[in-house]
């Protein structure tokens, strides 16, 4: 009951009752009960004061906007801990040579999965390249920096219509450095690069670094033609005059 209590506080369900809002509704989906026990955990430690508001809720994940005990906006990934993703979990977590043993169970495996995705921020930051700043992650929840002030940053997607050549061009060479940067420096690539990952605030933060992985993976290669494709077949679209997406693959990977 203290945990009840912990969750209603960090939901601010104690001032409200509303437990039908649309926050208790999206977070009951991810509510079961190591997420609560890993939420009261962050609340205890002052990382998770206050969870206020739902950025997403996708297929693996729901995101949510919060603060921690120093007032501080945070954005909390919480992965759900069962999940019909689980043969792709798997796949991309086996053929990763940074990751050792795999369980079996799939509660446990989200746990790595979330790991993952924080150790990926922490290389992607080492190697410049702008993403979320990591703050914690225990269990199936992922704390970092949030990107936004009262209204969260828009996605490239949700912004396109209002951006020029100019801005696509700019966001262009932000994107392709990006994978240049991450294969060349850091020894990695994305894997998920889109108009869907990248957020348009002061500058462009790449976000979503759940399939991102190290060179030395076997899929690596097929993540960076990926990420290449993806990134040129959109930017072409737009008008820029991107470069030839088989040449580019060639340059970055045939060494
Ligand atoms: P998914 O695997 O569900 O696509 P993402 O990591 O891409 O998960 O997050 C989903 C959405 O949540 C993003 O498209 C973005 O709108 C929002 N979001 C994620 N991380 C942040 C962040 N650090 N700051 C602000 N918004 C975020
Ligand atoms: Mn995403």
């Amino acid at each position: 009951e203290r945990l009840d209590r912990e969750i209603a506080e960090v939901l601010g369900l104690t001032e409200k009752r509303e437990k039908d809002s649309e926050l208790f509704k999206v977070f009951s989906e991810v509510f079961d009960r190591t997420t609560v026990e890993t939420i009261s955990y962050f609340y205890r430690r002052g990382k998770i004061e206050r969870l206020y508001g739902v950025l997403s809720t996708g297929k693996e994940a729901n995101v949510f906007a919060g603060y921690d005990a120093k007032g501080n906006r945070i954005a909390v990934k919480i992965y759900r801990t069962y999940t019909t993703e689980f043969r792709r979990i798997w796949e991309y977590l086996a053929a990763d040579p940074r990751v050792g043993y795999l369980p079996k169970d799939i509660r446990k495996l989200v746990f790595v999965w979330t790991r993952r995705e924080f150790k990926n921020l922490q290389r992607a930051m080492k190697y410049a390249v702008r993403a979320p700043e990591p703050i914690a992650f225990r269990n199936n929840i992922l704390i970092m920096e949030y990107i936004g002030d009262e209204m969260p940053a828009p996605r490239l997607k949700d912004v396109e219509k209002d951006l020029e050549l100019k801005d696509f061009e700019e966001l262009y060479d932000f994107a392709m450095g990006a994978i240049e940067r991450l294969w060349k420096r850091g020894d990695m690539v994305h894997g998920d690069l889109s108009e869907y990952n990248i957020l348009i605030w002061n500058e462009p933060v790449i976000i979503d670094w759940s399939q991102a992985t190290v060179k030395r993976n076997r899929m690596s290669l097929t993540l960076l033609y990926r990420d290449i494709r993806n990134i040129i077949n959109y930017f072409g679209k737009k008008g820029v005059s991107v470069e030839d997406p088989e040449e580019k693959f060639r340059e970055l990977a045939g060494d």
